[in-house]
């Protein structure tokens, strides 16, 4: 049995081992495993036992770029002493007033560049947060969403604003 590393390039990219007989048979194993349709290529450009299992949806996100550029926003100021989870909390919550804040005096009068400022603000200290917890914003939004829909079925939440413990 031969060892390949395949390389399973999805959102985020991971190289995996895998020990099978052949090339085709390792590309097999790794889409069985993740349930992969995608179109299989191979690269000249990989050693001979690396395979290339190509997904159309690779991409830096934006995300992943704006993560970046949080973080060395950081670096380069040396603030990451002052990240901790409960300060970045602290942040969430004081941004979060200060994006009410724009809406203090009327219901429907606001400076859009003022919200958009403060929703910034509450979103970067999020994201802040979620690299110090090691957390995924993505997965960690998906899963909620998941609870919250088996929390507020459809039949017993539609039009209403009834929270699910008294549903
Ligand atoms: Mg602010």
């Amino acid at each position: 049995m031969n060892k390949y590393k395949v390389e399973k390039t999805e959102y985020l990219q991971k190289i995996l081992d895998v020990e099978a007989y052949s090339k085709q048979e390792a590309i097999e194993q790794v889409k069985k495993k993740y349930n992969l349709q995608e179109e299989v290529l191979e690269s000249n450009d990989l050693v001979k036992t690396d395979i290339e299992i190509f997904n159309p949806n690779k991409f830096i996100s934006k995300l992943d770029i704006l993560k970046e550029k949080i973080d060395k926003f950081n670096k380069d100021r040396d603030w990451d002493q002052f990240h901790s989870p409960v300060n970045l909390s602290k942040s969430i919550s004081i941004e979060a007033a200060e994006l009410l804040e724009c809406f203090q005096w009327s219901n429907d009068k606001y400076e859009l560049e003022d919200v958009k400022e403060e929703l910034a603000d509450v979103m970067n200290y999020c994201l802040q947060l979620c690299n110090v917890l090691n957390l995924d914003p993505i997965d960690i939004i998906n899963n909620k969403i998941d609870k919250n829909e088996k929390k507020y079925p459809i039949d017993k939440s539609k039009g209403v604003s009834t929270k699910y413990s008294k549903l």
